[in-house]
């Protein structure tokens, strides 16, 4: 996917303070937003790319929390209704383990960060 060039928005609110914090603006461009680079601290970056990736992961992050709530609200629907019959309630505990093992692993996934 070919991402767009810096919008006036991200010129606005990224580059322009970025220059007057003090990084130095290079002639060279970004491949992938054509933005102009930046270096600061040694450090050679996209300003436009890394903000873009920063938004991207936090959307990631409130979507994965908003499985693991209806994920633990199941949970809980399943825990408040056990049934009598053993076969039944296997089946339930069964859905269940599988539940906590997923909250475990989206839980494992926001620890990545
Ligand atoms: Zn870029």
């Amino acid at each position: 996917m070919v991402q767009k060039g810096p919008t006036e928005w991200e010129i606005r609110n990224i580059i322009m303070p970025l220059m007057l914090s003090g990084a130095k603006m290079l002639d060279r461009h970004c491949p992938k937003c054509s933005s102009p680079l930046f270096e600061k601290d040694g450090r050679v970056f996209c300003p436009v790319c890394e903000h873009r990736e920063k938004r991207k992961k936090a959307e990631m992050k409130v979507e994965v929390r908003g499985v693991e709530e209806s994920l633990r609200e199941k949970l809980t629907q399943l825990a408040n209704s056990l049934p009598d019959d053993i076969e039944e309630l296997e089946k339930h505990l069964r859905v269940i383990e599988k539940i906590i093992d997923l909250l475990e692993r989206y839980k494992r996934l926001e620890g990545l960060e």
